[in-house]
């Protein structure tokens, strides 16, 4: 910590060399005179101690959307598309990939998350016999924000929890390698067969 720490305050010129998380919870100590020292007053383990250095956000309103006993790689699937963090041809394109961008599941319009998971006219029909099966109201939503509003009106009530979190988090995988299919097996699932797939 020494080389942190000059002339009584955090070394600022240091600290711009240093990894984000590490610098903010930096800044949360107080620096005081003396020895450094730590106490630990619950019982050590590698968990507390992962708990206790983690840095910890507010918790999102759809995190309960995304997790749950099912299986984790769709929920973390679920948690990529939300951030959009899954590798779309215009992810690609902006981290400097040369490539034509077409949906593979329309072949219409440009591949962009809110497009290929909302937007998208295939998609939709996926989405809309999903809600008719639960006997839900589907408004016509724009991007992934509105998608996720959509669901947690169903996620919030006791009786349709766990269905909307399995029909959200299935969904959005299985469009995932339904584009893939597409992409890379020239595999074809009409937008009917996939959604009775997910079901
Ligand atoms: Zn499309």
């Amino acid at each position: 910590m020494r080389e942190f720490i000059k002339d009584g305050q955090w070394d600022e010129d240091t600290l711009r060399n240093t990894t984000k998380d590490l610098v903010q919870l930096f800044r949360k100590l107080l620096i005081a005179g003396g020895e450094d020292s730590v106490q630990w007053i619950t019982p050590f383990g590698f968990n507390a101690a992962w708990e206790a250095a983690r840095l910890r956000n507010l918790e999102v309103e759809w995190v309960g959307l995304c997790w749950n006993r099912g299986r984790p790689r769709w929920s973390m699937h679920s948690v990529l598309v939300i951030h959009k963090a899954i590798l779309s041809l215009d992810f690609l394109q902006k981290r400097g990939v040369a490539l034509a961008n077409r949906c593979y599941l329309c072949y219409t319009d440009g591949e962009t998350l809110d497009h290929m998971f909302c937007d998208c006219d295939n998609t939709w029909q996926v989405w809309s016999f999903l809600f008719e099966v639960c006997g839900w109201t589907l408004q016509r939503v724009h991007g992934i924000t509105d998608l996720i509003e959509q669901f947690t009106q169903h996620f919030q009530r006791q009786t349709t929890k766990k269905m909307a979190r399995m029909i959200f988090t299935t969904s959005l995988y299985f469009l995932w390698w339904k584009r893939n299919n597409r992409l890379h097996d020239k595999c074809v699932r009409e937008a009917k067969e996939l959604a009775k797939c997910i079901f």
